[in-house]
């Protein structure tokens, strides 16, 4: 077993926090409280900032760029589907000739099946981005609640499109350590980004293309979003997608959907 595979990187993360708590106990035994409040603070950041880090791969394997001689990116298009964008994006998407993931929210799929099958039926994925998308609480679930949520979209994906999910995106890239233990039981393969541009607030499509193109190089994952936003333009989210679409096409190149992503058949970089 290599060193720093995603099981030693949990076992490790968890003995440093146990390392520092049983630290804090002796100084607590030993009456010196300052020093023990400063070691158990330390033990439960060791555990606590590994969680909140987007793309953390402290308790498991995160994938966060692909493996290819090609100038080829990997476009993945996250929160929808949603009426206002999904069918704009599509259009933009067949207009470049371009493929791409959209990890979608499972009741956004259920609200609107016709938008999830129109993805599958252009030759683009549909994936696992949970079921209520809870941004600002998933990072703090429990094994329960992360099982139902990946379920649940799992279910809706395949209600709505027979199509059988095998990847997860967490909401904001933000995973504990039952995530990944969810994720890796229920066969998805964790996906992160390498490049994306601050597009979940309100923007301008070139101001987030250019914080995009600062971080692309053959292998990179584009992670932009769809959806409505308050403050936010209806077709601003395809306009950026067209800019970005434009720029890389003129920089040479190409947005597909890797063939790793079938089941994992290419080994991928970033992966451990
Ligand atoms: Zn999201």
């Amino acid at each position: 077993m290599k060193l720093f595979s995603p099981q030693n990187r949990r076992i490790l993360t968890y003995a440093a926090s146990g390392i520092l708590g049983g630290a804090a106990a002796r100084q607590a035994a030993a009456g010196s409280f300052q020093s023990a409040h400063y070691f158990a603070m330390a033990g439960t950041a060791a555990l606590l900032l590994p969680t909140l880090i987007r793309n953390s791969r402290c308790f498991g394997s995160v994938t966060t760029d692909f493996s290819t001689s090609r100038r080829e990116v990997w476009v993945t298009i996250d929160d929808g589907p949603h009426p206002e964008n999904t069918p704009e994006i599509l259009e933009v998407l067949g207009n470049h000739g371009a493929k791409a993931t959209f990890f979608g929210i499972g009741r956004n799929i259920l609200q609107w099946p016709h938008l999830a099958r129109a993805v599958i039926s252009e030759g683009h994925q549909l994936q696992n981005h949970t079921f209520h998308h809870q941004a600002g609480t998933f990072w703090a679930a429990l094994p329960n609640r992360v099982r139902k949520e990946i379920e649940l979209c799992n279910s809706a994906i395949r209600q709505t499109t027979g199509v059988e999910s095998f990847q997860f995106r967490a909401p904001v890239g933000i995973a504990n350590p039952f995530v990944h233990a969810v994720a890796e039981q229920a066969g998805l393969q964790m996906i992160g980004w390498s490049a994306t541009g601050l597009d979940g607030i309100p923007h301008q499509p070139e101001r987030v293309v250019q914080k995009i193109l600062r971080n692309v190089r053959p292998g990179a994952i584009i992670l932009i979003h769809e959806g409505s936003l308050p403050g936010l333009r209806k077709g601003v989210r395809a306009q950026t997608l067209d800019a970005l679409l434009r720029k890389l096409s003129e920089n040479g190149y190409k947005a597909v959907v890797p063939s790793l992503a079938t089941h994992g058949a290419t080994p991928l970089l970033g992966q451990s």
